[in-house]
């Protein structure tokens, strides 16, 4: 299996780094792929990478991210990706939640600096060929409407997949990946469940994003990549295929959309 998605260099990770990474080949995850959020965590997830022959990193500025970045850290995430064992670029994308107000959204200044350094992103990833590893929260009709437009366009993933249908169909229309997190096991995720059933099993990728989204048994504990294979089996069970088959599809999709091996 590969966790196509995972923030080992966080600070959760600091005080058992490298038993959380022995535990995760000893779960059957052979390779893990590192996620930057911006230009310092991107630099650490290259350094993580460089010291583990199984991991493989990626840099972006998440969009969280952008109030503090400056589009001048542009030019530099330009020179890292270059780098050996850069497999993408990412996470980018849109987020228009409001952490500090949770019933409204963000506001249209707010928005503009996210599509600003998205669309900025999605060109450097044109420019390098690289994949892109997205990243969308109560964004779904924007996003939809840059990938009809085709100013973000495949190879890529939408990762930790949430959105609608209509994101679902555009994106897979377009040859793009989704991954599935562990949150599709949570007893409220059944729109999760749908996408999983709509997707082809050959558009899927798995992920953990840890630290984050640990599986139902374990919620409220730090997820880790070795968790991974709960999220295979319960994909399994949706698809009525055996789990053997999901990881080798997912690994062999992971493998060619980040050009590994
Ligand atoms: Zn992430």
């Amino acid at each position: 299996m590969i966790d196509t998605h995972c923030h080992l260099n966080f600070k959760q990770f600091d005080p058992d780094r490298a038993e959380v990474i022995q535990r995760s080949a000893t779960a059957g995850v052979e390779i893990m792929i590192n996620v930057g959020t911006d230009l310092p965590t991107s630099r650490e997830s290259l350094d993580l990478a460089r010291q583990n022959p199984n991991i493989y990193s990626t840099a972006g500025i998440h969009p969280n991210s952008v109030e503090t970045a400056s589009i001048a850290e542009l030019e530099p995430l330009a020179r890292l990706l270059r780098e050996q064992k850069m497999v993408a670029l990412g996470e980018i994308g849109l987020d228009f939640y409001d952490r500090g107000q949770a019933d409204k959204r963000l506001s249209q200044r707010a928005r503009f600096r996210q599509i600003e350094f998205f669309e900025q992103q999605c060109l450097l990833a044109r420019e390098q060929r690289l994949p892109v590893v997205l990243h969308c929260r109560e964004a779904a009709s924007e996003l939809t409407g840059l990938i009809l437009q085709g100013k973000v366009s495949a190879p890529g993933v939408l990762h930790c997949f949430s959105g609608d249908k209509g994101l679902l169909r555009a994106a897979l229309d377009k040859g793009f990946m989704v991954s599935f997190t562990a949150n599709i096991t949570y007893p409220a995720a059944d729109d999760l469940r749908e996408f999983v059933d709509y997707a082809p099993l050959e558009h899927i990728l798995l992920e953990t994003d840890s630290p984050f989204l640990p599986p139902q048994s374990l919620r409220g504990r730090r997820n880790e990549p070795a968790n991974l294979k709960e999220t295979a089996v319960f994909i399994a069970t949706r698809k009525q295929v055996p789990v053997s088959r999901i990881n080798d599809i997912t690994t062999d999709t992971a493998k060619k959309l980040f050009r590994i091996e």
